[in-house]
C-alpha cells in the first residue's frame, strides 16, 4: 500500500506510522517526492487499510492493485535514475551500452572499448559466463574474461556490465562488474534473483523470451524485494511465429512499461533481430518510441567472433548509429549520456561538485523564469540532478554571474532554426574576453498553451507569450481568432503571470515544463506551426575548455582589415586547411560605423595540429582574432 503523509508530519508521528507498518510485517520504504512524502509498505499481510489510515499523521492510504508493488508506478511517480559507476541511467537520458557479446581475449576486449567508447558509448558489456543453447559452442572465458573487461572498462573510464548465470558466480563477479545482467534465459531463475538483488548493486534485467510484461515486472519486484531498487529493464525480443528475425522485437513494451513501472527500460536490439544489417533501423525506432538507451553488441572483426558474430556490429556502423542517435534525441526531448571525463577536468560539473566548497560551483546562470526553455537547456545539459539553474533576469546578468563566479557556468540561447540568431549574446562576447565557450546544446521547441487548474479552451480570451512564442503558434492562434494575443517578455514569465491573476480567461503560451513548474494546466501540447524548431544554446565558462579531451568544434570571432578579398583570404585560410565551417555571421562592431566582426564556427579535424595551425596564420591576416572556445559539438 501506498501511505501518503501529511506534508508537516511530526518526526515521531512518522515513527510511529513505520513501527506500526513493520509491526505488522511489512517492509516499509520512505520515498521523498517533490510534492509529497509517502510510506510504500509491501509483504504478505492481510491489513484493513483503514486501520493505517486513522494514525496522526497520515494523509490518504492508496492500496497497489498490480501484484509487482516496489516496481509499480502506483508507488512511486518519478522515473528512477539508475547510477551504473558514474553513469547515469533513466530520465531525460538515452545511455548506450556496447562491446562484444563474448569476452574472448584482452585485446579485442581493448580495441572494441577503445571504439565504442570514442563513438559515444558509456557502459561496457563483455559475457564472461555465457548461456549458450549448445554445450559444444563457446561457454566464455570465465574469471579472466571478467578481468579482461574489467581492464578495458577501466582503460577507457567506462563502468562494466556481464552476465551472472548462477547463484555461485554471485560474490565472485562483485569485484568485477558495476552491473549485473541477467539473460534472457535466466529472468525467473529465482534462486539467482534473489542472490543478486542481495548485492544491492544495479541490474540489467533482460526480458524471458516467453514472458509476459507482468511476469518481467514481477522478476524485477524479485529483485528489489530482496535488496537493490537500482534496475534498468531490458527488453530484447520475444518469441513469435515469425522466423525471419531471431526474435520479435516488442516495442510496445517500452511505452507499456513506462506506464507500468518507474524503472528505465532499455532495448537490445542485437539479439532481438540476430542480424547485424536489422540492427540499426530497430535501434532508432526504440529511441524514437521512448527507451532510456540501448546495448549493442559490437566487434572489430565479427566473421571472427566466438559468438553471436552475424548480429554484431562493426565499429563504423555503431559510430554511424551513433550519429543517428545524437540527431534523433532532441526530437525525442533527450540527450546522449556522456562520460564525465569526455568533458574537461575542469569545465566537468561533476568535478566541481566534489570539491569541498561545492555550493556555489554548483550554480549555473540561464535568462529567463523558472521553467524557460534554457532552464531545460541547463538541466539536459549537464545531465546531473545536483546542477542547480539559476533564474537571472537578463543576458548580461548571465555573463556576470559566470564572471564573477558565483555560478560555474551561464547557459545562452545563440540561434534558433526558425527565427535566427540571438545578437545580443554574440555582441556579449566581445564585452567579455574572459568568457569562453565550453559546450553548446540543442533543445526542440515545443510550445504547449497552458491555463489555469480547471480552466477550459472555450473560457480563453487572452493569451500571453514572448512575441517568438506567439509568431510560432501563429497557425493554431489563426483558428481562435478571438483570442487577443498579449505580448510578454518572456514565455515562461507568462506562465507566472497567468498563475498569479488565477483568471481562467487568460492563457499562456510556453513549455509543459513550465506548466509544471507553476502547477498550471497543460490545454493543448505542441501547438507550434512548425515542429522543426530547435535552439541551440551555448555553455558559458570562465575556464577555457580548450583542453577538452578531443573537442570537435571551435567558435571563433575576426576582423578584417578593409582591403579588398580581405574576407575572402581568411575564409581560404579555413577552406585550404579543410576545416568545415558551419555558419558565419557579421555583426556591427559598436563604436566603428560599417565595420563588422565575423563569427565563425568550425569543425576541428581530428589529425593534431591543424586547428592550431590555421588560427595561427588566421591571425595574421585577420584583426583582433579570438577563439571563444572550442568544444564538443552536440549534433
Ligand atoms: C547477451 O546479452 O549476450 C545475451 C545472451 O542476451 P540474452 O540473455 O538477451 O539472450
Ligand atoms: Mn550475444
Amino acid at each position: 500500500m501506498v501511505v501518503i503523509l501529511e506534508r508537516n508530519i511530526r518526526d515521531d508521528d512518522k515513527s510511529r506510522v513505520r513501527t506500526y507498518l513493520e509491526g505488522k510485517g511489512l517492509k516499509v520504504r520512505e520515498i521523498v517526492g517533490v510534492e509529497e512524502t509517502i510510506f510504500g509498505a509491501v509483504g504478505h499481510v492481510a491489513l484493513d487499510i483503514r486501520e493505517v489510515q486513522i494514525l496522526p499523521g497520515v494523509e490518504k492510504v492508496i492500496p497497489i492493485t498490480k501484484p509487482y508493488k516496489l516496481a509499480s508506478r502506483e508507488l512511486q511517480k518519478a522515473d528512477t535514475i539508475v547510477s551504473v559507476g558514474p553513469v547515469k541511467i533513466g530520465g531525460h537520458r538515452i545511455t548506450m551500452i556496447a562491446g562484444p557479446c563474448s569476452v574472448e581475449s584482452r585485446e579485442q576486449m581493448f580495441e572494441t572499448a577503445d571504439c565504442v567508447c570514442r563513438s559515444g558509448a558509456v557502459i561496457l558489456r563483455g559475457g564472461a559466463f555465457k548461456p549458450r543453447t549448445s554445450p559444444y559452442s563457446f561457454q566464455g572465458l570465465g574469471e579472466e574474461g571478467l578481468k579482461y573487461l574489467k581492464e578495458a572498462g577501466e582503460r577507457t573510464g567506462m563502468p562494466v556490465t556481464s552476465e551472472v548465470v548462477s547463484p555461485t558466480h554471485v560474490e565472485l563477479m562483485r569485484d568485477y562488474v558495476d552491473m549485473y545482467q541477467i539473460g534472457a534465459r535466466n529472468m525467473q531463475n529465482f534462486e539467482l534473483l534473489k542472490a543478486v538483488g542481495a548485492q544491492g548493486m544495479p541490474v540489467l534485467l533482460k526480458r524471458g523470451i516467453a514472458a509476459t510484461i507482468e511476469e518481467w515486472l514481477m522478476a524485477a519486484e524479485y529483485l528489489m524485494a530482496h535488496g537493490t531498487d537500482q534496475i534498468v529493464l531490458c527488453e530484447r525480443g520475444i518469441r513469435t511465429f515469425e522466423t525471419a528475425t531471431r526474435f520479435t522485437l516488442d516495442v510496445s513494451a517500452i511505452p507499456v512499461v513506462r506506464k507500468l513501472s518507474h524503472l528505465p527500460i532499455i532495448v537490445d536490439p542485437s539479439h532481438a533481430v540476430g542480424f547485424r544489417d536489422k540492427v540499426s533501423p530497430v535501434a532508432l525506432g526504440s529511441v524514437a518510441a521512448g527507451a532510456d538507451g540501448l546495448i549493442v553488441e559490437v566487434h572489430p572483426q565479427p566473421e571472427k567472433a566466438l559468438s553471436d558474430g552475424p548480429q554484431a556490429l562493426y565499429p563504423d556502423q555503431f559510430e554511424r548509429l551513433m550519429r543517428d542517435i545524437q540527431a534523433l534525441s532532441p526530437v525525442v526531448e533527450r540527450e546522449v549520456t556522456r562520460l564525465p571525463e569526455l568533458r574537461t577536468a575542469r569545465t566537468s560539473l561533476a568535478d566541481v561538485l566534489r570539491e569541498p566548497d561545492a555550493d556555489a560551483s554548483r550554480e549555473v546562470a540561464f535568462q529567463g523564469e523558472r521553467g524557460a526553455y534554457s532552464e531545460q537547456a541547463v538541466k539536459r545539459y549537464f545531465q546531473s540532478e545536483d546542477a542547480v539553474p539559476r533564474a537571472k533576469q537578463s543576458f548580461r546578468d548571465v555573463f556576470d554571474a559566470v564572471l564573477d563566479g558565483s555560478a560555474a557556468y551561464g547557459v545562452v540561447p545563440l540561434e534558433n532554426s526558425l527565427a535566427g540568431s540571438i545578437h545580443e549574446n554574440y555582441d556579449l562576447f566581445l564585452q567579455y574576453p574572459d568568457i569562453h565557450i565550453v559546450g553548446e546544446i540543442q533543445i526542440r521547441i515545443m510550445h504547449s498553451l497552458i491555463g489555469i487548474p480547471g480552466a477550459t479552451m472555450e473560457q480563453i480570451k487572452r493569451v500571453f507569450s514572448h512575441p517568438q512564442g506567439l509568431a510560432q503558434c501563429a497557425k493554431f492562434l489563426d483558428a481562435h481568432s478571438s483570442w487577443q494575443r498579449m505580448s510578454f517578455y518572456d514565455t515562461a514569465g507568462s506562465v507566472a503571470h497567468i498563475a498569479r491573476e488565477n483568471d481562467s480567461s487568460n492563457a499562456a503560451i510556453a513549455s509543459s515544463e513550465a506548466a509544471g513548474v507553476y502547477g498550471m494546466q497543460v490545454l493543448r501540447e505542441g501547438i507550434e506551426t512548425n515542429p522543426q524548431n530547435y535552439t541551440r544554446f551555448a555553455v558559458l565558462s570562465r575556464e577555457n575548455g580548450s583542453s577538452e579531451r578531443e573537442p570537435d568544434k571551435a567558435s571563433i570571432v575576426f576582423s578584417t582589415p578593409d582591403t579588398p578579398g580581405a574576407l575572402y583570404d581568411c575564409l581560404k585560410i579555413l577552406s585550404d586547411r579543410k576545416l568545415n565551417m558551419k555558419k558565419l555571421e557579421s555583426r556591427p562592431i559598436h563604436g566603428k560605423p560599417w565595420q563588422y566582426m565575423f563569427y565563425v564556427d568550425v569543425e576541428i579535424p581530428r589529425e593534431q595540429g591543424v586547428f592550431s595551425a590555421a588560427m595561427d596564420e588566421l591571425s595574421q591576416k585577420s584583426d583582433d582574432l579570438r577563439v571563444l572556445g572550442t568544444y564538443r559539438a552536440m549534433t
